[in-house]
């Protein structure tokens, strides 16, 4: 058969793109070759629709015991009661939680977008608002950090039925222990979002949410390092947290009630190829090593933020407990679409978000985004963070000038030459 010369060599254009540049989107991460091998393996030909054990296709037994291992793995790596690696994407297993919890129209409160949420949690132009009634908790101006009395007031005020804790840009710990005494206090489900985060959790680095939340969701594919795709898991609320009941009087299972809202609520055919990925990447999650890459990715971001704060860099809260950050470079007059322009010149990702309480609109921003999963797996550490930040800086300060930008991506070049992209 004819290779497909022009899909090919963009891909290998693109592998080279991430061999050589400085990757510091902190969304994204780069997988072993297993989990790559998995993802791209010949389970992308079945059709299993259902669970395994309850197929609407023959010949599931193979991907049964496949899905069976990463669920189980799952389980194992966040001591979760109930698991479901159906998911597509992140953004698809919060839909299957709203669809599970929430009838259209009622009413939710979420992190708001432009303070560090994301879109799934109550965005106009998203599913979960258009459908559904948000209302939306901030963090204070002075401090950068979620306000818990507020969350406590706007709850009591707006008798939501549904809390989201999470977030795709905020770099503290959040309180879910306080969350889940608000939601208790409304007598609300309490649904933690820890898309991002979710491999420091999974290896003790940051509080635990699986003992306080009725419903956590996350994606697979930024500290958790396995391939795109999203996860639902239940902690102690397993298995009916609100005593809901049939028809015919039995407990109606909030983890059937999960599962349907994935399929048929929401998917067809499980992906499982990428269910595979997942399991190799849970497998990879458990190990010692991986404890060790997410201390390396925590020591680089706490790094990371002091280098830019003794460069009189605005990083909202002041600091990180995770693996990211928020940039305010207001008093670097360049807004964050200039910003991640000129890096990208110079070969350095990251991308432009909103600030909390911007004045600039989304396409623009007036701050970037930066993490550390993805040059932590490159294999560089907290001396090369300081090397890091001179060299955004650089670009920073001289946006305009692009011999200094020419330079700067000649530097980037030199310091990723000898690094392995996959670590597998
Ligand atoms: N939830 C949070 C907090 C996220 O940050 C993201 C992605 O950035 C998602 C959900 C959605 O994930 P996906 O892009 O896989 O739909």
């Amino acid at each position: 058969m004819q290779q497909d010369t022009q899909i090919f060599d963009l891909i290998e254009a693109e592998r080279n793109r991430q061999l050589n540049g400085l990757e510091l989107i902190a969304s994204e991460n780069f997988v072993s070759d297993q989990v790559l091998q998995a993802a791209g393996s010949v389970l992308t030909n079945k059709y299993a629709e259902g669970y395994p054990g309850k197929r609407y296709y023959g010949g599931c037994e193979i991907v049964d015991e496949v899905e069976t291992l990463a669920i189980d793995r799952l389980k194992e790596l966040f001591n979760a009661e109930y698991a479901n690696v159906q998911p597509h994407s992140g953004s698809q297993a919060n839909t299957a939680v709203f669809h599970a919890c929430m009838q259209p129209g009622d009413k939710f409160l979420g992190f708001d977008l432009s303070h560090g949420g994301h879109l799934t949690h109550g965005s106009p132009v998203n599913f979960s608002g258009r459908l559904y009634t948000p209302v939306f908790y901030g963090v204070v101006k002075e401090t950068g950090l979620i306000d818990y009395d507020a969350v406590a007031e706007i709850a009591e005020r707006e008798k939501p039925k549904m809390i989201i804790a999470g977030a795709s840009a905020y770099s503290r710990e959040i309180d879910y222990k306080r969350f889940r005494e608000i939601a208790d206090s409304v007598g609300a489900i309490l649904f933690a979002d820890i898309a991002h985060p979710a491999g420091l959790i999974a290896k003790g680095l940051l509080g635990d949410p699986l003992p306080h939340c009725h419903v956590v969701t996350s994606t697979t594919h930024k500290t958790l390092r396995g391939p795109r795709g999203g996860i639902i898991m239940m902690g102690k609320d397993f298995d009916n947290p609100f005593g809901l009941k049939l028809k015919n009087g039995n407990l109606k299972k909030m983890s059937a009630l999960l599962d349907s809202g994935v399929f048929p609520g929401n998917q067809g055919g499980p992906l499982e190829h990428i269910i595979a990925a997942k399991a190799v990447a849970f497998g990879e999650a458990l190990t010692d090593d991986f404890l060790h890459y997410m201390v390396q990715v925590k020591k680089n971001a706490k790094a990371l933020a002091a280098a830019f704060v003794a460069k009189d860099y605005d990083v909202i809260s002041g600091g990180t407990d995770n693996h990211m950050m928020l940039i305010d470079l207001r008093n670097k007059n360049i807004t964050g679409k200039q910003a991640e322009e000129a890096l990208g010149m110079a070969e350095i990702t990251v991308n432009k978000n909103m600030v909390p309480f911007d004045d600039k609109s989304p396409f623009v921003t007036s701050g970037i985004r930066i993490g550390t999963a993805a040059v932590t797996t490159r294999g560089l550490k907290e001396d090369d963070m300081t090397k890091i930040v001179d060299l955004i800086d650089r670009v920073i300060t001289n946006f305009e000038d692009d011999t200094e930008l020419i330079k700067v991506e000649a530097e980037v070049l030199d310091m990723m030459q000898d690094l392995p992209l996959f670590n597998g």
